[in-house]
């Protein structure tokens, strides 16, 4: 990581009424267990039942910390990009274009799927310690959703100074730093971690949609006690967030211009029709060169569920 030294800058939020557009909404996590029985557990809170997508944010799992080890077998993606974030242990990530990075602490790995790639993760032979993170995706848009896969390992991501705070930003920008990971919707990521004891507003844009996860401690979020596990959607229309600790926290906020297009998102695919959807699971199971091969991953790919009796519907942004 490094200090982009942009001077502290200072911001207030208003006192004045919530502005319109300005929601809170409680989406609980539901735990859902990876890769079978021995599978590590994760808190699943996007998509929710209630709201799908934050920007083109469209799926959020947090994990740990446990003394887990990953073990996801090779298996593929259309559509979308995959953030690994970690706040302990580490991650081997292997692809389908040859790809072999290990994401730790403080680093992102960027996994743009474009028109399909393959790929495992796994944690490293001779892992100590738990593993804790998230891991996100981001859908693409109609003009990038079938462009060549690609992979990004960024070691040095911009950190902002404010007052109560440093902030990291994963993706997009956040308060004048800009993170180098590659980005095909207006859209922001980025993780603040807030001192002990102190308020930290973080600078928002009233045209994006926001959503908050705390990932380590507790905190009050826009005035609303929020611990790890529920995912905040706060809506749009601020131009500031408050966020108030007791013990230092460490918050994820998530935001973005609201994703117009519906999408289909299966399994591990995101597209726009059944029949997209069909024929990237079909071209899976028959191990087309769509997907390449991942190789140095001990263990089989992942197999395909059956798709659903009934065809799968396009859906907006909230169900
Ligand atoms: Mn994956």
């Amino acid at each position: 990581m490094s200090n982009v030294e942009t001077a502290p800058v200072e911001i207030e939020c208003g006192r004045e009424e919530q502005p319109e557009g300005a929601v809170h909404e409680l989406l609980p996590g539901r735990e859902v267990v990876l890769g079978g029985v021995r599978g590590m557990a994760v808190s699943r809170t996007l998509p929710h039942r209630d709201r799908r997508m934050v920007g083109a944010w469209c799926f959020v799992d947090q994990y740990g910390p446990a003394d887990h080890d990953m073990r996801v077998p090779p298996h593929p993606h259309t559509g979308l990009q995959t953030v690994t974030w970690l706040l302990a242990g580490d991650v081997l990530h292997r692809d389908s274009l040859g790809s072999e990075a290990l994401v730790r602490p403080g680093q992102l790995n960027l996994m743009t799927a474009g028109h399909g790639i393959a790929h495992s993760e796994e944690s490293p032979a001779g892992r100590t310690g738990p593993l804790h993170g998230v891991q996100l995706w981001v859908a693409l848009p109609e003009h990038a959703r079938s462009a060549a896969p690609h992979f990004e390992s960024h070691r040095e991501l911009p950190v902002l100074s404010l007052p109560g705070a440093t902030v990291t930003v994963l993706m997009g920008e956040l308060g004048g730093a800009i993170s180098p990971a590659k980005a095909y919707t207006p859209i922001v990521g980025a993780e603040a971690s807030v001192f002990a004891d102190t308020t930290a507003f973080l600078p928002l844009r009233p045209d994006f949609e926001y959503a908050a996860l705390v990932l380590d401690g507790a905190a009050a979020v826009d005035g609303v006690d929020l611990t790890c596990g529920t995912l905040l959607y706060l809506g749009h229309g601020r131009d500031c967030l408050e966020i108030r600790t007791g013990a230092p926290a460490r918050v994820l906020l998530l935001g973005g211009e609201p994703f117009a297009e519906e999408i289909v998102m299966w399994w591990n695919f995101v597209g726009r029709s059944h029949d997209d959807v069909a024929a990237a699971r079909e071209q899976w199971m028959a191990a087309d060169a769509r997907f390449g091969e991942v190789t140095g991953y001990d263990g089989e790919p992942l197999p395909a569920p059956v798709l659903p009796a009934t065809p799968l519907k396009p859906r907006g942004r909230v169900r």
